[in-house]
């Protein structure tokens, strides 16, 4: 089953609205047609980074949402109002939030349930934390994280998961192309036994986790591996448009 790889760029709480739109115009200048491309700014720069992209094939996201479509949310951004700024894609559970900002899962759950039900693609975060992982207790996390997911989804297009390990967020430590791989199948297998293979069989499942020039090749490259979630390499031009054309002709 042909899945186009879909790299994306997590630019987390970083960059001014000038470096931003630098980012953006340079990303859109030359991202590569055969592979999905998108960018996930500061939610304060998705109106000026969406207009530096505008007429490119680079997809605009978001690193957040709440669920709830308007109302007393002090500080909370809506699915309505990111898809008015032409947002295409939104982030749920990436392990900082789950970790750092504490958000539980039942939250994570309605998040991505507004996300997918408010039209958009969603990007569904799972991954174990380095103890989780020296316990064998990886595939129980990342099946209860992928758990998370209404099976309300229906269009397994707009379903992306991103398998990011904790242990290698941020910290220069990638998971091995096989490590990758055994997680890619089993939530691969996951996702079919809540759906079916063929829903299965369509998903993107992206790698994240100090992926970067050097790696993205070998991991993109394994079969279950469908392109890559990007924090730290997403934040120079040159490094992440290097990922992005790793990811040509991996399908
Ligand atoms: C991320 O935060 O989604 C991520 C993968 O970050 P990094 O590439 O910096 O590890």
């Amino acid at each position: 089953m042909p899945r186009t790889p879909f790299v994306a760029g997590n630019w987390k709480m970083n960059l001014t609205k000038a470096s931003a739109i630098d980012l953006a115009k340079g990303i859109a200048k030359a991202a590569p047609a055969d592979v999905q491309v998108g960018v996930a700014p500061p939610f304060v720069h998705i109106d000026a980074v969406g207009q530096a992209v505008a007429g490119s094939n680079v997809h605009l996201g978001a690193q957040d949402c709440y669920f709830q479509k308007n109302g007393a949310f002090t500080g909370e951004i809506s699915v309505e109002m990111l898809k008015d700024l032409g947002v295409k894609f939104c982030l749920t559970g990436h392990s900082e939030r789950r970790h750092v900002i504490k958000e539980p899962s039942d939250l994570v759950a309605e998040k991505a349930d507004a996300v997918y039900s408010g039209g958009l693609t969603l990007i569904h975060c799972v991954g174990e934390k380095l103890e989780q992982r020296d316990a064998n207790e990886t595939l129980d996390v990342v099946r209860s994280q992928v758990n998370e997911l209404t099976s309300k989804i229906d269009d397994p297009h707009r379903l992306v998961i991103a398998y990011e390990p904790v242990w290698a967020i941020g910290t220069g430590r990638t998971a091995s192309d096989a490590q990758a791989q055994e997680v890619h199948a089993f939530i691969r297998e996951t996702l079919a036994f809540i759906w079916n293979k063929d829903f299965a069989d369509r998903v993107r499942i992206q790698y994240g986790g100090s992926m970067n020039p050097a790696n993205a090749r070998g991991l993109i490259n394994q079969p279950d591996v469908d392109g890559g979630l990007i924090g730290g390499a997403a934040l120079k031009v040159d490094t992440f448009l290097a990922v992005c054309n790793a990811a040509r002709g991996t399908i």
